[in-house]
């Protein structure tokens, strides 16, 4: 089995401006690429929609402009929610390519396939599109990032597993036996399918890596090993896995991971169940499932900011600190409140872990008032 590397997921890059995801800091997100290349690493993931659609032009910037192409791979999504018709395919992978100044992905996915997106893609012929993007040598690898239960990837796979080189899917210890996220039983289904998988979310957007003490003292007598290490070794461990994308923020944090991958140790079956017992641990301190992906924000009619608000609850639920309250009654004067939600529900179609976010948002309403 060949041993996974790690991923650059360029979709959580260090900002200039916390409140500006377009603000990306261009100085430190050079220096990660460097160290990251130094260390032998080479595989890029980005999306048309990350950063407010400049995660492509950045990376066209730091590494594209800087490095031959021959040394690095980039992975690139078609932005399933934005296809109307057939040739929106073809345009939309002609401005990803533009953007980053290629000729060719490594790796082409239709992103976020999910019960409300698969439908839209199936219609603009999207799995059609992708073959023939890898017949023309736009693309070395197709696939698809999936969110979804199992019973969807069942019918994604019957139908196209013949055009799927790569599924990228959300796969941690915490999700692993999950009954909405259900890492393992997708995960699988790869496997039965002989399907490649990369991973991504292995820290849960840094849920994995912020816990409580609590649990951090459960770690700590089990071994030295970071919690960070953990939720990657269990992610690059699992069979058929070749990437494990992290969105690192800082070069601290790329540091950590390259060790962890330079010399990758895979996971034995005791620390297997001492994981899946943390896992349990964890979940009773979350109040809301939120993995921050952010992809929430980009059609809220309402302008609210609904992960900083779903961060905030989970941590005035097991703090009660009034700094929480202050944060939001600041943000939602910034941005909107939380009952500001017109529960036209866009999000709900879009969230990756499958939250209904509008009933949330009535909880959070009620947590921190109006
Ligand atoms: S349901 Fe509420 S939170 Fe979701 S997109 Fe609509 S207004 Fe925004
Ligand atoms: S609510 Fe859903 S879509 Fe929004 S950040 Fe959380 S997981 Fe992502």
């Amino acid at each position: 089995m060949t041993q996974a590397t790690l991923g650059f997921g360029a979709m959580r890059l260090p900002q200039t401006d916390a409140n500006n995801p377009a603000s990306i800091d261009m100085e430190e997100f050079t220096k990660m690429v460097d160290y990251y290349m130094e260390q032998g690493f080479n595989y890029f993931d980005t999306s048309y929609a990350y950063h407010n659609e400049k995660s492509e032009g950045a990376l066209k910037k730091v590494l594209v402009e800087r490095y031959p192409r021959e040394s690095y791979q980039i992975a690139n999504k078609i932005p399933t929610w934005l296809l109307e018709k057939e040739s929106d395919n073809e345009k939309l992978v002609d401005v990803m390519l533009e953007r980053l100044g290629i000729e060719y992905f490594d790796v082409l996915l239709i992103h976020n396939i999910n019960k409300a997106l698969l439908p839209k893609a199936e219609k603009a012929n999207s799995f059609e599109y992708i073959k023939k993007a890898k017949e023309e040598g736009k693309a070395l690898k197709v696939g698809i990032s999936f969110h979804e239960k199992v019973e969807l990837l069942e019918e994604v796979l019957k139908k196209y597993s013949d055009v799927i080189d790569v599924a990228l899917i959300q796969l941690n210890y915490m999700d692993w036996k999950d009954q909405r996220i259900q890492s393992e039983k997708v995960h699988k289904l790869c496997v039965k399918y002989d399907i490649e998988v990369q991973v991504m979310e292995p820290i849960k957007g840094g849920t994995l890596v912020n816990v409580v003490d609590s649990v951090k003292e459960q770690f700590k007598e089990y071994s030295n090993t970071s919690i960070a290490e953990w939720a990657l070794r269990f992610a690059g461990s699992q069979e058929n896995v070749t990437v494990v994308l992290s969105g690192m923020t800082s070069l601290e944090q790329m540091k950590e991971n390259c060790k962890t991958f330079k010399d990758f140790k895979k996971i034995t079956k005791e620390d297997h169940k001492f994981l899946m017992k943390m896992a349990r641990e964890i979940k009773k301190t979350l109040a809301i499932d939120c993995s921050f992906c952010n992809y929430c924000l980009k059609d809220c009619e309402a302008n609210i900011p609904i992960p900083d608000f779903f961060n905030l609850y989970n941590s005035e639920k097991l703090y009660h600190l009034e700094s929480n309250v202050d944060l939001y009654h600041t943000s939602a004067k910034v941005y909107a409140p939380a009952s500001a939600c017109t529960e036209c529900g866009t999000c709900v179609e879009i969230c990756t872990q499958q939250l209904n976010i509008p009933e949330l948002l009535k909880d959070v309403a009620g947590l921190f008032g109006r």
